[in-house]
């Protein structure tokens, strides 16, 4: 297992090589026991105009288990972490009937890919097509308005992030966060995603390594069928008996639902089985576009344009006095803003960006936290809700 030393601070131009003996040093005489030593994390401080430098982590591992743990109870520097390896718990028990996913976002691609990984073969229902089906569907809405309301920017191949800025944050501790990361560069990300404190993979890596995904799972023994909806589901005893997708009526031995936020009628559908559904806060807003060249300036001042800093970011926040929460959110340094709809009648944008970040403008979401008690307790009012300012801008 490796440890973590934290704050490691460097200015702009220091080598790799270099941060990694300093994290050495730090470790003192168990240095010498030291077997491997790679950057975990390095991220900008920029707070100070004259002082812009990196704050590094290094990931260290001893050649012994016990040494790392002993160090790391006495050192409030280091942290000790488990390996980031992902080991699901197999049933022994048999059941009848496939394993069904539908959906093949982020949430149901990982969820295809751990139970090919292990010996099962799911079915993956995705209501939208292919990536380069949908690809060529996005692009026919954002140049002609015409909009395909099962394969857009929200669904189809690689779910709603697809065509986005491809930001890998997260605000989750978790072990499984690193295992996401590791996937990733499996499948062709960039390796700086495993060190990035923010790491980013942009939309057009992230259409190649979402195929790839598609590609593994189907040789494993999987099955990913496009352009098909879930679109009913039978329940007895407490269990989901069988599914309807396409002309296709099958019994299942599992559902997992992986269908995102904006699948509404399958909501409804859900309601409509008496399933368990809770309304949850969410935000509401509208996206600022401005030069990232002056993004840069006001952050990094005369060194704005330095190769060596990436593109300037920012995130505001302010409270009421009530407690409600307006703030920046999904900032894409050198992106464009996008139509980003999945129902005829309504506006939705959202942000994207190539990795290169290399566009002339940013843009941010500026939002505001909105709860049950501002739009309604049944489940389904947060929809509602939304709908009626989507349906109002569209108007507009
Ligand atoms: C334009 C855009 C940009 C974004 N940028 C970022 C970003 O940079 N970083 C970030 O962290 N997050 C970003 N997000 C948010 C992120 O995309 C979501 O949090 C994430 O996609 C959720 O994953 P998911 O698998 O739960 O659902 P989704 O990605 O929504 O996937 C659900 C899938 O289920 C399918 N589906 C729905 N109903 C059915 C059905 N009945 N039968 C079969 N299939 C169905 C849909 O077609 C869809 O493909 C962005 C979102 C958008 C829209």
């Amino acid at each position: 297992m490796p440890i973590i030393v934290n704050q490691i601070s460097f200015p702009l131009n220091a080598t790799e090589q270099e941060v990694i003996s300093t994290a050495l040093k730090k470790l003192g005489s168990a240095s010498k026991h030291a077997i491997d030593g790679e950057i975990h994390k390095s991220s900008l401080d920029a707070r100070k105009r004259n002082d812009i430098h990196f704050v590094h982590s290094v990931f260290v591992t001893l050649d012994s288990a016990d040494l790392e743990k002993k160090l790391c109870e006495k050192n409030t520097s280091l942290t000790y972490v488990e390996r980031s390896v992902y080991k699901p718990v197999i049933s022994t028990e048999k059941a009848e009937g496939k394993v069904v996913i539908a959906g093949f976002g982020p949430a149901g691609m990982f969820a295809g890919l751990a139970l090919a990984e292990q010996g099962y073969r799911p079915i993956i229902l995705e209501r939208g097509s292919s990536m380069e089906k949908r690809t060529a569907s996005v692009q026919k809405f954002w140049l002609t308005g015409e909009l395909n309301t099962n394969c857009n920017v929200q669904f189809g191949e690689g779910g709603a992030g697809t065509f986005s800025d491809g930001k890998l944050t997260t605000r989750i501790k978790d072990p499984l966060c690193r295992y996401v990361l590791e996937r990733f560069v499996d499948f062709g990300a960039p390796k700086e995603i495993l060190t990035k404190a923010k790491p980013h993979i942009g939309t057009d890596n992230l259409r190649n390594i979402v195929t790839a995904i598609r590609k593994r799972i189907i040789e494993l023994g999987g099955e990913v069928r496009f352009d098909t909806a879930l679109t009913d589901l039978s329940i007895a005893n407490g269990k989901v008996q069988t599914i309807s997708a396409g002309d296709k009526n099958e019994k299942v031995s599992a559902l997992i639902l992986a269908i995102g936020h904006s699948a509404r009628d399958t909501f409804e559908l859900l309601q409509c089985k008496n399933i368990f559904l809770e309304p949850k806060p969410f935000s509401v807003g509208a996206r600022i576009e401005h030069k990232q060249a002056a993004v840069d300036e006001s952050l990094y001042g005369d060194h704005a344009g330095n190769p060596l800093l990436p593109k300037g970011e920012y995130q505001l926040s302010w409270r009421d006095k009530n407690g409600r929460g307006v703030y920046t959110f999904c900032m894409c340094p050198g992106g464009t803003v996008v139509p980003s709809a999945s129902e005829s009648g309504g506006t939705v944008t959202n942000g994207m960006s190539e990795f290169a970040r290399d566009g002339e403008n940013a843009n941010a979401a500026v939002v505001v936290a909105v709860t049950p008690d501002d739009f309604g307790h049944c489940p389904l009012d947060g929809v509602t809700f939304a709908r009626s300012i989507e349906q109002k801008a569209y108007t507009l």
